[in-house]
């Protein structure tokens, strides 16, 4: 079918496994034989219930998420969640300390790394919502940054709030997905952060683009949160761990001079009611839970994904570094080049980039069936991206026409 012959690199959303695709596709039109399609059941009956739940009791042990953290499936996306995170942190900060907004009316601060197009948007959206941000770092004007994007300074040198300040919250997005950095495995380095920062500054990771293609330190963070439709299922869910004691009613904070939270975003109403306060996305929660039990039961969980990531991103910047020049990554930082997504320029041997060069190789990729690699318009460039669904035989399809352009243009 033409299915076969494709292979999709896409960012997102992006390739889903097969097998995982005709299960879902059955369970439309009739499921588990109930005569009825899933998206057609009600989100209350007992049977989607049981979907959600064993999404998440999956998911619970894919990560091994820990009993005191709570798992909600939420809509809205990744974007959401940059405003989610925050107002729920800062309503989590106005309950628990009563007298600090009459002492610090600025509010408490919001420390944020910049290493890449999505924290910068998190952060924007934070400004928007009057949070008092502190930059901790901005990989964009590091020494030799030349204003890009392409490297994480190392957490010694942030610059974080004082644990005295009570920050609400530090922020940091595990892949960049645009640039294509990621901290390099096993994740952000938390014992470089002060021993007192780490114990009470909730962290918030954006994992919205590597979530289970390595193991996390689920108990290092307060809240992990996921668009699914990358590594995980299609679009329409978020998935967001947070630690249970950050959960408040936000409108107990408001005397107090904490935010007021939108209903949909405020966590405890999801908490509360199994991700059922209002309609789900229940297709893609359904869809979502099929990919989790396929990796856990076919494809060796988080480790068997962590390991196939390792195999697939080192063939191809293999390939990039054996291309005489012609292949060079955008990230310039060696370490923090993404397993994820592959970002690079292809130039004439020891040239500048040639966009010439790069439409043709985007048609050499086309004509193996390989698509959407033309990298973002921010960035130009190539971007292939491997995320868990794509194989790594369809990955060594890549590596051949990587291999192929590299000949034909040194000849
Ligand atoms: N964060 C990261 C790392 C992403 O890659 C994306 C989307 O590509 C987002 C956030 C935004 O997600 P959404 O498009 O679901 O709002």
């Amino acid at each position: 079918s033409n299915r076969e012959m494709t292979i999709n690199l896409g960012a997102g959303p992006s390739c889903l496994p097969t097998e995982v695709l005709l299960q879902a596709a059955q369970g439309i039109i009739d499921y588990e034989r109930t005569g009825m399609g899933l998206v057609e059941l009600s989100h209350r009956s007992s049977t989607f219930i049981k979907v959600v739940k064993s999404a998440e009791a999956d998911l619970r042990q894919l990560l091994a998420i820990p009993e005191d953290y709570a798992v909600l499936f939420q809509q809205g996306g990744g974007t959401e969640q940059f405003t989610a995170t925050a107002l729920n942190l800062l309503a989590a900060h106005a309950v628990k300390n009563p007298d600090y907004m009459s002492q610090n009316p600025r509010g408490p601060p919001c420390d944020y790394a910049i290493t890449g197009s999505w924290t910068s948007k998190a952060l924007k959206e934070a400004k928007r919502m009057g949070a008092n941000v502190n930059v901790v770092v901005d990989s964009r004007k590091e020494q030799g940054a030349d204003s890009k994007f392409g490297c994480i300074p190392p957490v010694s040198t942030w610059k974080l709030s004082p644990v005295e300040s009570k920050p609400a919250f530090l922020y940091y997005c595990d892949n960049e997905t645009v640039e294509g950095v990621e901290f390099p495995s096993p994740g952000l380095a938390f014992d470089q952060l002060p021993e007192e920062y780490r114990k009470t500054v909730p962290i918030v990771a954006d994992c919205s683009s590597n979530i289970l293609s390595r193991p996390i330190d689920v108990k290092a963070h307060s809240i992990i949160f996921f668009g699914a439709q990358k590594n995980v299922g299609p679009s329409g869910v978020t998935i967001v761990i947070v630690r249970k004691d950050l959960i408040v009613d936000p409108d107990q904070g408001v005397p107090n001079g904490g935010p007021r939270v939108p209903t949909t975003l405020v966590y405890k109403n999801a908490a509360d009611n199994g991700s059922l306060y209002n309609t789900p996305p229940t297709f893609a929660i359904y869809a979502t839970g099929l990919v989790l039990r396929d990796l856990l039961e076919n494809k060796g969980g988080v480790q068997g994904a962590a390991q196939r990531s390792e195999n697939k991103s080192r063939a191809v910047y293999q390939t990039i570094a054996s291309s005489n020049g012609i292949f060079v990554p955008s990230v310039r930082q060696q370490e923090v080049r993404s397993r994820m997504n592959i970002t690079f320029r292809v130039c004439r041997p020891g040239g500048p980039p040639d966009e010439e060069l790069e439409e043709r190789f985007v048609k050499k990729c086309s004509e193996k069936g390989i698509t959407q690699v033309k990298g973002h318009r921010s960035v130009g460039g190539i971007r292939t991206s491997l995320y868990n669904a794509i194989t790594e035989e369809q990955t060594q399809v890549l590596v051949q026409v990587m291999k192929t352009f590299i000949d034909e243009i040194s000849e």
